[in-house]
């Protein structure tokens, strides 16, 4: 028989109007409701003073997103105090250490190609090792390939939008690979949407692009339990964000296809189930060892050390584990 498990979905990156977003915490969390998204993390830059708790049924933690104003952004989880930015890196991620918190390097690869005038914010100095690493940015991700050289291609951009999300960059895919070939432990990483819902009137008919209901059916984090989450907030928020520390979260594109896969490790190997036939890689240090189209995979573990998940549908990136590390 199989063991019963909870699936709680959540989105993290997302700005209110408190920074650069245009939304407030009761319509974000409808928006996070209508998503079918259980919990949210706010991290807005360079501030921290959403109130959390349970609105509209949706747990809302909060962050900050560190944000120096040339790179080097840091989503800092689990602290205290608002952190101010500043132009030493290290600085920053030992503050958010110092305040019992843990945080990731946001959209570290920006593209340097962009076709349009929004600068890349990078990670600039790899070897500063953040806690964890946002993968996967669905707004930098369109930004990188958003297109305005003309207006057609404007209209396409923003109209077929989820059709320029192209997956995690591969340097930062990398990046994250040789973090953990040299840490014993996991290096955790997350998706995040950086929802804004930004209110644009440049063509005359004011806009709001990307509003946070469509942001918040892509980039997921589902964190898989194998009891309820308890009723009251404290509790939720302990539970959340042990998960996302320990790297306890699987990230999935719900915008490729909305299903929750189930991948977990048993008797020496990992399974890997479906709701549909798709191409899944196993990854070990960073080479792929296995390739296989199917709906169920049972994987057996030839050596204790990391593997990681990647699950494509139709060549689009659709399912991203975190490392599993076996010992
Ligand atoms: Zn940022
Ligand atoms: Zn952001």
């Amino acid at each position: 028989m199989e063991k019963q498990l909870y699936n709680y979905l959540g989105a993290i990156h997302i700005h209110t109007n408190l920074s650069d977003g245009s939304g407030d915490i009761d319509s974000i969390t409808k928006a996070a409701k209508n998503a079918e998204l259980d919990w949210i993390i706010i991290t807005d830059h360079n501030n921290f003073d959403i109130q959390e708790g349970i609105y509209n049924g949706v747990c809302v933690i909060k962050g900050e997103e560190i944000s120096p104003s040339k790179s080097d952004h840091y989503i800092a989880l689990g602290i205290k105090k608002l952190i101010e930015p500043q132009d030493d890196v290290q600085k920053i991620i030992d503050e958010v250490k110092a305040q019992d918190g843990f945080g990731f390097a946001a959209h570290p690869d920006e593209s340097d190609n962009r076709k349009n005038k929004a600068h890349p914010i990078k990670w600039t100095d790899k070897s500063i090792i953040p806690d964890g690493i946002e993968i996967w940015n669905w707004f930098s991700d369109w930004a990188d390939n958003y297109d305005e050289s003309n207006i057609f291609k404007i209209a396409y951009s923003y109209i077929f939008r989820n059709k320029l999300i192209q997956g995690p960059h591969p340097k930062t895919l990398k990046w994250w690979d040789e973090l953990n070939k040299n840490s014993e432990h996991v290096i955790p990483a997350i998706v995040g949407v950086d929802a804004h819902a930004l209110k644009f009137s440049k063509y005359i008919i004011p806009l709001k692009i990307f509003p946070y209901k469509d942001c918040f059916k892509t980039l997921t984090n589902v964190i898989t339990l194998e009891s309820k989450l308890p009723k009251d907030f404290q509790s939720q928020k302990r539970a959340i964000l042990e998960a996302i520390k320990n790297g306890n979260n699987i990230m999935i594109n719900r915008h490729i296809k909305k299903d929750i896969p189930l991948i977990y490790t048993e008797d020496k190997t990992i399974i890997i189930k479906l709701s549909t036939k798709a191409q899944i890689r196993i990854i070990q240090n960073g080479t792929t060892i296995h390739t296989e189209f199917n709906n169920c995979l049972k994987f057996p573990i030839q050596e204790k050390t990391k593997y990681r998940i990647e699950v494509y549908l139709k060549d689009r990136p659709w399912i991203f584990s975190n490392s599993i590390l076996i010992k």
